[in-house]
């Protein structure tokens, strides 16, 4: 007999929410945190599409920590001096307030409290070491050479999976398998915040940005997102780029990001409250290990599941669409035939019927062009080219937009024909 029916490896979204989903469902569940208190050490950017919560937690949308929903939303391409930038600022999104920015610290802490309320045990302060196994069946989790036991073990550690790696559940990660982000929350008044984004009461701004003045060709994106009195900003880097370029570090680019002349009069004034960095999971549906076995099931970050596309980076939502989904998955396991690599392998085609596995499979290959130096180097330039040719009277002749373009281009160093395949390549990934 286990001490529990199972056991949850990390407090993020995609732990609590299982842990929340079997609680309530009336299981013994133990979830363990390694981070006291829990969220301590989570990073997200970060705006939480959270209609997942619901079906845990029907109320979300009126007692979450959220600092502000998502009213606009840009994108900018920065070049040296400029930024080109496109702005979705809508009623729209006043109709489904699904986007909230949050801050990890609260959010985090306000799940696990609530998976403690609806009956999980909670341990934080308590990093697991590995799955433990009898007979090729997960029997519960070790610490410390000690064995906790339960029916059904839910990695949920998010994208540095020690855990999953170190029992053999997942290959090692490669530089492909993630980026990194470091991030800074930078306090202002909520008057600043309100005035500088054209914002007024909860509304907010989220924005990312294509770094495209970076030197010595690293890659990396920008966000920059407003919570109530304080803004989070941050960047996320080609970790291959990082590596394959060692006179570059992640907090040159952070700052590069902060002093850049569209960005830098945002943030002006203000102090760091929170200075952080983290892995982003950017493997792939090709990167996406095996999800169940005798005993256990793998969610969230720890499984590869996020989507990044260079306009949004969304990881919470599928943390919390997936962590229910074990849980549901253990829940008519028990009902039925018991836990077994069979029962659980309905954990798989729950995310193959969601958008979880779906957006995975559909989106096959977007690190190829979201990475790419077409959106890096090429596209910020030449679209200051043809920005600065439209909008910037120089008493001379005036070009047709095609000329502007053909030009761009060939400044850039992009064939017409490598941009045409490589546009194409990207409208259809994208
Ligand atoms: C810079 C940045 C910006 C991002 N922006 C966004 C955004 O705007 N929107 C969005 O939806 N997503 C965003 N993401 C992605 C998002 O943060 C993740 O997808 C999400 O946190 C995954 O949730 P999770 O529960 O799977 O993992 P995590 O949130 O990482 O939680 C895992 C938990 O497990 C704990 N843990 C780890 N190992 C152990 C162990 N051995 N024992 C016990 N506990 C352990 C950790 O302490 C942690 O609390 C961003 C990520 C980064 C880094």
């Amino acid at each position: 007999m286990s001490e529990f029916d199972a056991i949850v490896v990390g407090g993020g979204p995609a732990g609590s929410s299982a842990a929340m989903r079997l609680a309530s469902a009336g299981h013994n569940v133990l979830l363990v945190e390694k981070a006291d208190p829990p969220g301590s050490k989570n990073v997200s950017g970060g705006v939480l599409w959270g209609n997942d919560l619901e079906a845990v937690i029907p109320d979300w949308q009126k007692t979450a920590p959220v600092e502000r929903y998502v009213k606009a939303k840009g994108v900018g391409f920065l070049t040296k001096e400029s930024n080109i930038g496109l702005e979705f600022r809508s009623g729209l999104f006043d109709k489904n307030r699904a986007g909230h920015m949050v801050l990890r610290a609260k959010l985090d802490q306000w799940l696990v409290k609530k998976a403690k309320d609806m009956g999980a045990m909670v341990a934080t302060g308590v990093t697991v070491d590995r799955v433990a196994f009898d007979k090729g069946k997960a029997i519960g989790v070790e610490q410390d050479g000690d064995i906790i036991t339960s029916d059904c073990v839910i990695l949920a550690e998010g994208a540095n999976p020690r855990v999953a790696i170190d029992s053999g559940l997942r290959e090692p990660l490669n530089d492909k398998d993630v980026a990194i982000g470091v991030k800074e929350v930078i306090k202002l008044s909520e008057k600043t915040v309100n005035e500088r984004f054209n914002l007024r009461d909860k509304e907010g701004f989220a924005g990312e940005y294509v770094l495209g003045f970076l030197p010595d060709q690293v890659e990396a994106g920008g966000f920059l997102y407003t919570n109530k009195d304080t803004i989070s900003a941050g960047v996320v880097i080609s970790m291959k780029h990082l590596r394959e370029n060692d006179r570059t570090y992640s907090f040159d680019i952070i700052e590069q990001f902060l002093e850049h002349p569209a960005i830098a009069p945002l943030v002006d004034g203000g102090s760091v409250e929170e200075y952080s960095a983290h892995m982003v999971q950017e493997g792939g549906i090709e990167r996406v290990p095996k999800l169940y076995g005798n005993g256990y099931m793998i969610a969230g970050d720890a499984a590869g599941f996020s989507f990044s596309n260079g306009l949004v980076l969304q990881g919470m939502n599928y943390a919390i669409a997936s962590g229910i989904a074990a849980a549901d998955t253990f829940i008519e396991a028990k009902k039925g035939s018991g836990v077994s690599e069979e029962s659980l392998a309905g954990y798989r085609k729950r995310l193959l019927d969601s958008y979880v596995l779906k957006d995975l499979y559909n989106f096959r290959g977007i690190d190829e062009v979201t990475w790419g130096r077409l959106p890096h180097r090429a596209m910020p330039n030449a679209l200051e080219h043809i920005m600065k040719g439209l909008f910037i009277e120089q008493g001379v002749p005036k070009k047709h937009l095609y000329q502007l373009m053909t030009e761009a281009l060939g400044e850039s160093g992009i064939r017409t024909s490598e941009a045409v395949l490589e546009g194409y390549r990207m409208l259809r990934r994208m």
